[in-house]
């Protein structure tokens, strides 16, 4: 989208009434969601995977880990998801990237936050940077601004420059896992 165009429809969503970022129907009810889209996202929560979040049918104890991450053992100390990404929760990430609604970046935080460590000690948040030429198409970068959102909710220290990237990666929208997994391989690196 070009500088004008983007300033525009930053404008327009500005002077214009809130939206459901789902369903785009007027949200008279004022929150970031219409009742319906709020009915429909599939929040979340534990029992879940300690490594990749996926949600257990029974509780298993906090340590417990899903068959994949047994097979398969992450590298991370685990992944957190707010809601399950399906068509609905897709339109909330769309209507962010690439709608331009920066609004939404607190909507996802106050889902995200709840999902934090308790314990708040040497933890930093920073966000996977965008490629120079993606920022300019698209002037911001939805995770930085997540990250400073999450950041203000939880009193953890934002730090945006510890990540770099060294390449630029397609768009992930329609890759598969495989695709996904070759497109970011070497992609970033942690600052020395
Ligand atoms: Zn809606
Ligand atoms: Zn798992």
């Amino acid at each position: 989208m070009a500088w004008g165009s983007h300033i525009f429809h930053i404008m327009l969503n500005w002077v214009l009434p809130e939206r459901c970022p789902c369903c785009g129907a007027i949200n008279p009810a004022g929150g970031p969601f219409c009742v319906s889209c709020w009915r429909n996202l599939e929040f979340l929560g534990p029992p879940w995977c300690c490594g990749c979040g996926t949600p257990f049918e029974f509780d298993r104890g906090d340590d417990a880990y899903c068959a994949l991450c047994i097979a398969h053992p992450p590298l991370h100390d685990g992944i957190r998801a707010a809601v399950k990404y399906d068509d609905v929760s897709a339109q909330v990430v769309l209507r962010l990237k690439y709608g331009g609604k920066i609004g939404l970046a607190r909507a996802i935080a106050r889902q995200l936050v709840r999902h934090l460590p308790d314990d708040h000690t040497d933890l930093i948040i920073t966000p996977v940077p965008s490629h120079w030429a993606r920022m300019w198409s698209r002037t911001f970068n939805q995770s930085a601004l997540i990250g400073q959102e999450l950041a203000a909710l939880s009193g953890i220290p934002f730090v945006p420059d510890i990540l770099v990237r060294h390449k630029r990666t397609p768009t992930m929208r329609g890759l598969d896992v495989r695709r996904r997994k070759k497109a970011v391989g070497g992609a970033f690196a942690v600052l020395p």
